[in-house]
């Protein structure tokens, strides 16, 4: 049978609604949103164009949508993407770029998530007739299989001028964006200021249930609600689910801190632990990335076997990599629980299937 999930680090996707998030909700006045008259999608298109510092922002039902309409009004088909080799279009987003407009990405060497002004330019393309366009680079704001680390002000603005200078845009993927501004102190306009498009989703570690709004210029998002149209993205009474995201920015970010409080916690636990490898050991935000090859179970088995003997939910991220991330869903209490219980279950059933004297498979 299975076991109930009784803490779910899963990803920060998974976060509910608050009771307060649902009264509000409930109250929003709503609109047509296709035909621009919806007043709370309007408040907070304008909330998060302000944040951001760009003219203009355009709410979307997800943050794929929100890469895919930008990628789609920067790029023509036979156009080229340059993004790290573990970002999230790469991976999740159904190959995204490529059967939606032709687009091609090139993933570049990065280090957990991040390259560097050098590693774009190793990747541009010689512009001729045989070649690819080098048409768009993207950024993943934190970089999420890079342990959810933030992109340093300093590379972004070396690899957003370098790609300027060689007529390409700009584009952040902002899913966690928040996280990184709350971790650094910098504010969100700052890390935006380089970018021609960037987003935020308002569905992970904020807590809204649906939704990312995507920001740039008044010319950009003009064609972008081209692809909103296209894609149907384009919606009626959105205001309903917009008000969760107008009530997320007022509520819900500078308590992002505590995610990474207990990010760190359980960092702190897990590490603790035997066989069990931090990879990074520095948790900047709230994603926990460790080993799990000393176990003697892959990532696979070892979360499945957490998830059915304890009822904790962690995600595989990688053949060996399990993750952890920390959301408004858990508490102080739950990290010490998860420490305990996984703790548990590496000295006592891992260790007596698999021995002490190294790694080899399992019975799991
Ligand atoms: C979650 C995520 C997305 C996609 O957002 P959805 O709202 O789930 O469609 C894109 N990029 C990154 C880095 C993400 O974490």
């Amino acid at each position: 049978m299975d076991t109930p999930i009784t803490i779910d680090l899963y990803s920060d996707t998974v976060t509910k609604p608050t009771p307060e998030m649902r009264r509000y909700m409930c109250e929003a006045e709503v609109g047509d949103e296709q035909l621009g008259e919806d007043p709370t999608v309007h408040r907070l298109q304008d909330m998060v164009a302000q944040l951001l510092g760009k003219e203009a922002a355009l709410y979307l039902p997800s943050g794929t949508m929100c890469n895919q309409a930008a990628y789609a009004v920067h790029c023509q088909p036979g156009d080229e993407i340059l993004m790290d080799k573990t970002a999230h279009p790469l991976h999740f987003e159904s190959g995204g770029p490529t059967p939606l407009k032709g687009i091609l990405v090139r993933p570049l060497e990065g280090e957990r998530g991040v390259f560097s002004a050098q590693q774009l330019e190793e990747g541009l393309r010689k512009q001729d007739r045989y070649n690819p366009r080098s048409r768009l680079i993207s950024v993943e704001q934190t970089a999420n299989l890079g342990g959810g680390r933030c992109w340093p002000l300093e590379t972004i603005r070396e690899v957003c001028e370098s790609a300027h200078q060689h007529g390409l845009a700009t584009h952040m993927d902002g899913a966690r964006l928040l996280n990184a501004v709350v971790a650094t102190g910098i504010p969100a306009h700052e890390y935006a200021r380089a970018f021609d498009s960037l987003w935020i989703d308002l569905s992970k570690g904020l807590g809204a249930p649906v939704g990312g709004v995507l920001a740039g210029s008044h010319e950009f998002i003009n064609e972008a609600w081209r692809y909103k149209q296209l894609f149907g993205g384009a919606m009626r009474q959105a205001g309903i689910i917009a008000a969760a995201g107008v009530y997320a920015l007022e509520h819900h970010v500078e308590r992002l801190a505590e995610d990474h409080q207990n990010a760190q916690r359980l960092a702190r636990g897990l590490a603790k632990l035997p066989r069990l490898f931090l990879n990074p050991k520095e948790v900047e935000t709230n994603i926990v990335l460790f080993d799990v090859t000393e176990t003697g179970l892959d990532a696979a088995q070892f979360v499945a076997l957490v998830k059915q003997e304890v009822g904790i939910r962690f995600s595989a991220m990688g053949p060996m990599l399990v993750r952890a991330v920390t959301h408004l869903g858990i508490t102080e209490q739950d990290i010490d629980e998860t420490i305990q219980a996984v703790g548990r279950l590496v000295r006592g059933k891992i260790l007596a299937y698999t021995g002490t004297t190294g790694s080899h498979t399992g019975a799991y």
